[in-house]
């Protein structure tokens, strides 16, 4: 049996506290390897917290019917720091995150605890998860499907491919988000490609039920999902912002590879637990 009431149940600030430790965790770990995605991490961190504290189900063994796909692998941080926290990796593992005697690199690998794809060669993660939702259907189980893709890999043409293929096959329980920060790695996506916008109503004109909403309000992101209907594949684009949560990373592109100095670090630190007090 699995446990619904998690869903029904989702406390917004038990979810603000989780998502500044996270943050805050990811800026720990920032300081073992010289280029990183933390900016990409801080966009998404609301929206995959809320995948897996508000809308996938549990079993009481901690095991879940549904499965999570980080399609842009490059914000990978924000899902290592979740799964330690839910005891799937181990305070080493992410100790040694980037480390040569580690186990996790700055992309997810497929055989590492809780990490269901390689993913961050970008682009391949919505057709992966078209292909497990309609497994999952093949084998008449309830498994829904979770990614989050990133607006740079939207323009990727195979994107588009599994768009017009998950509901054309009748991929319905397919929930995908777009982390929509505005940015695909040192530029502006809107100034890159200007055509890309407005987004929503590409989806919708492929099939899909859609939902636009803040992507840091988790209460929006959650009650946006669980409102969906099940019968066609879900996207939901989430507004973002690229290193949310710390001042001097907000929308400052060069946190898509940079990582903290020492005095960058410990302001991070202080900008987060002023925010706890506040
Ligand atoms: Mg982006």
């Amino acid at each position: 049996m699995h446990d619904m009431t998690r869903r029904n149940s989702f406390d917004v600030e038990a979810a603000r506290a989780r998502c500044r430790q996270y943050r805050s965790r990811i800026l720990d770990i920032s300081q073992q390897v010289g280029a990183l995605h933390i900016g990409s991490a801080y966009s998404c961190t609301e929206m995959v917290d809320s995948i897996y504290h508000g809308l996938m189900r549990r079993n009481p063994d901690g095991s879940s019917p549904d499965t999570f796909l980080m399609s842009k692998g490059h914000g990978c941080m924000i899902l290592y720091v979740i799964l330690e926290d839910m005891g799937v990796l181990s305070r080493e593992d992410l100790d040694l995150y980037c480390k040569p005697n580690g186990r996790l690199g700055c992309h997810p690998d497929y055989g590492n605890p809780g990490i269901e794809a390689s993913t961050g060669a970008l682009g391949h993660g919505l057709s992966m998860a078209v292909g497990m939702a309609l497994a999952e259907r093949g084998r008449k189980t309830d498994g829904v499907i979770y990614t989050v893709l990133s607006d740079g890999e939207v323009q990727e043409g195979s994107t588009w491919e599994a768009v017009l293929m998950g509901s054309s096959l009748g991929a319905s329980n397919l929930v995908a988000f777009v982390d929509n920060n505005d940015f695909q790695s040192l530029g502006r996506t809107s100034e890159t490609h200007p055509s890309f916008y407005p987004l929503v109503e590409k989806f919708e004109a492929f099939g899909w039920e859609t939902a636009e909403v803040d992507g840091h309000d988790a209460g929006a992101v959650v009650a946006a999902v669980s409102g969906r209907s099940g019968r066609r594949p879900f996207m939901l684009v989430g507004k973002t912002v690229k290193g949310k949560g710390i001042s001097y990373m907000e929308n400052v592109p060069i946190w898509h590879y940079r990582s903290p100095n020492r005095a960058e670090y410990e302001q991070g630190k202080r900008e987060l637990e002023d925010a706890a007090a506040s």
